[in-house]
């Protein structure tokens, strides 16, 4: 017999025992529900025999890891379900993702809609079959004479690279094998409600010189009605989708002449992106920081020294040959802070030049592959609120805690704080090769960024190897329309840098010491937070955002003097107004305006001539507020722009 720990409970089984016979010898159904196994808090297969002492959670769908499982046995059965329709495709790799899985495919011609249903009807045989999946493992030279002998190129080259003497796993089920590490359900049964939902092409290894191959996209969920609700938000999520609205409501665009990743903003997302920079610079002038303005680009000296010419190289734009040392190299900068070092060793400086907060609004480069450019999230050129504060140890976490409660107030005034979530990413010990400094300053950095983060009540999850190469981070986390997690504001503390570039200050005991630095932005990229605001509000932007706030609507020539008197007046207060003098019909004219998402429209005619009135609607649904007096309007809107309204 072994003693195994559930939920803080010992129980006795019999030796031998697999996590998934645990889940039965509970009767009921449960075991239906059960996805993966938690050893030790290891994740792993169901299938693994249990130890005398070994600890045992199971995990479900609700489970990151069980949901996991769930769905790259979903690929699994896609793939099954290709290669009986299409005996000649080679099977690459099919792992789950964020919300779904994908199988990459090499056929000769990319799957059409109609190919994906014949997938699909195939698929639901093999879950109707419920065939058991077993798991069995071969040395690594039998494994790529299987795969040679199959065909299946992409399998070779996956099984030639595992490391000699390492056992290769494989999963069977029925017809079709897989080479596969990863855990799996234990039968093709449980995977009840599934949809295909794209095919896209994809290179191998995610590398441009290699083949283009095609990968379908999936989506798995233990219940129909799960499936249901997911489908109807991914739905709604297109029709936010800032990439496609925001090219629709001619915010920005793309050209192929110029580039991907770098778009052109168009009237209307420069209004956006004028208003949230004056907004955050005078923000940020009140909390006690200075502007600089650096310069775009620097010779190769400048990154050598800040370690981005070792680390971070093949992220930036490089003007003239890196190797021709008879000639000037410049390059364009991917990051801000060697730059404003300058100017704070333009002199020498004591405890009592601290702290010093630079701001700048500072436009950077980033070499990224082509195939990772999204609308305005994943550019080659962005603008961020970029600042870099320099401080004594003593100041450190009331400096930090400014900056944090900068970006909380940025992300509330935005409206996009209940959206967020806290990440304090960690160096990687493990690969030390691409972080500067010192195990030691990494741990005394991060032991003093976990103990500020505590002390504030900071709710934060770890990313290891998630830090920049010069120093830990806390990343404020957002989810897009479609769930998916990216990065948007993030605080650094950093003393590597400062030591570099030989910063110091002379302290009160007449010591020369290195400050230390905090990284940090408070709205983070404009681009980005431009694409969420887009995605947040369906591009019907809170007043003080909208690019236009007020549309003047006269019902016949006669009322357009008086149209545009009122446009005077509100102009007079700072309002962005048009007048829509077309000769069109009041109704058409409506709709129109309510199709641009302006935030209100006046209605002028005879009798707001006569009583100096105009008719409001809001934006929206049921938005008929009536006729008032011009004077109330002005209020309602001015107290609406001036408290930055969230509706
Ligand atoms: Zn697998
Ligand atoms: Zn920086």
């Amino acid at each position: 017999m072994i003693k195994v720990t559930l939920r803080d409970t010992v129980k006795e089984f019999n030796d031998g025992i697999n996590a998934f016979e645990v889940a039965k010898s509970f009767g009921g159904g449960f075991y239906k529900n059960v996805c993966a196994a938690r050893i030790n808090g290891v994740n792993g297969d169901l299938r693994t025999v249990l130890k005398d002492g070994d600890t045992l959670e199971l995990l479900t769908f609700e489970d990151e890891y069980g949901r996991w499982t769930f769905r790259h046995t979903a690929s699994h059965i896609m793939a099954q379900a290709v290669k009986r329709l299409y005996p000649n495709a080679k099977l690459a790799i099919g792992p789950a993702v964020d919300d779904g899985f994908y199988y990459d495919f090499d056929i000769d011609e990319k799957f059409t809609p109609d190919d994906l249903k014949k997938i699909e009807d195939e698929m639901k045989k093999i879950v109707k079959e419920d065939i058991e999946l077993t798991r069995f493992a071969l040395p690594k030279a039998e494994a790529v004479a299987k795969f040679e002998a199959e065909n299946e190129p992409y399998k070779v080259e996956l099984a030639e690279g595992i490391a000699d003497g390492e056992e290769i796993s494989f999963y069977a089920q029925g017809d079709f094998t897989d080479l596969c590490a990863g855990a799996h359900l234990m039968s093709t049964g449980a995977v009840k409600a599934f949809k295909l939902t794209s095919a896209t092409g994809a290179y191998w290894r995610g590398d441009s010189s290699k083949k283009m191959l095609c990968r379908v996209y999936g989506t798995a969920f233990p219940k129909a009605s799960e499936l249901e609700a997911h489908l109807t938000m991914l739905e709604e999520a297109k029709k936010r989708d800032h990439n496609k609205l925001g090219r629709e409501l001619e915010i920005f665009t793309t050209v192929d002449c110029i580039g991907q990743g770098l778009p052109i903003m168009l009237p209307k997302g420069t209004k956006i992106l004028q208003i949230l920079q004056r907004f955050v610079e005078d923000e940020e002038e009140r909390r006690g920081w200075l502007r600089t303005k650096t310069p775009l680009m620097a010779k190769s000296d400048l990154y050598k020294i800040s370690g981005h010419w070792d680390h971070y190289l093949d992220g930036m734009f490089v003007l003239g040959d890196p190797n021709d040392e008879s000639k000037e190299c410049f390059a364009l900068r991917p990051m801000t802070c060697p730059f404003q070092y300058q100017a704070y060793l333009n002199r020498a400086r004591s405890y009592r030049d601290l702290p010093l907060r630079y701001g700048e609004t500072s436009t950077l480069f980033r070499n990224e592959e082509s195939g990772e450019m999204h609308g305005l999230i994943r550019v080659r050129q962005f603008t961020i609120s970029e600042g870099h504060l320099i401080c004594t140890p003593e100041q450190l976490e009331d400096e930090f805690r400014g900056s944090l409660e900068l970006a909380i107030f940025m992300l509330k005034t935005l409206g996009l704080y209940e959206d967020v979530s806290y990440r304090f990413s960690q160096w990687d010990p493990n690969d030390k090769d691409k972080y500067i400094g010192t195990p030691e300053q990494w741990e005394e950095a991060q032991d003093m960024m976990g103990k500020i983060l505590d002390h504030l009540e900071i709710p934060y999850k770890v990313g290891v190897g998630e830090a920049a190469f010069y120093g830990p981070k806390l990343d404020i986390q957002i989810k897009n329309v479609y769930g998916k997690e990216d990065t948007l504001i993030t605080i650094q503390i950093d003393q590597m840098l400062a030591e570099k570039f030989g910063m110091e200050y002379v302290d009160r005991d007449g010591q020369k010491k290195n400050p230390y630095i905090i990284h940090r932005t408070s709205i983070g990229c404009y681009e980005r937070t431009l694409a969420l605001l887009i995605e947040k509000y369906a591009g019907a932007f809170p007043m003080w955002l909208a690019p236009t706030q007020v549309k003047i609507l006269p019902i016949a020539d006669r009322h357009f003097d008086y149209a545009y008197d009122i446009k005077k007046q509100l102009e007079a207060k700072g309002m962005r107004v048009e007048v829509d003098d077309r000769n069109e019909k009041i109704g058409y004219k409506i709709r129109e305006a309510r199709l641009q998402k302006v935030p209100y429209m006046l209605v002028v005619g005879d009798s707001e001539v006569e009583n100096g009135a105009v008719a409001v609607r809001q934006r929206g649904e049921n938005g008929d507020l009536g006729a008032m007096p011009l004077a109330q309007f002005i209020d309602l809107a001015v107290n609406e722009i001036e408290t930055k309204v969230i509706k």
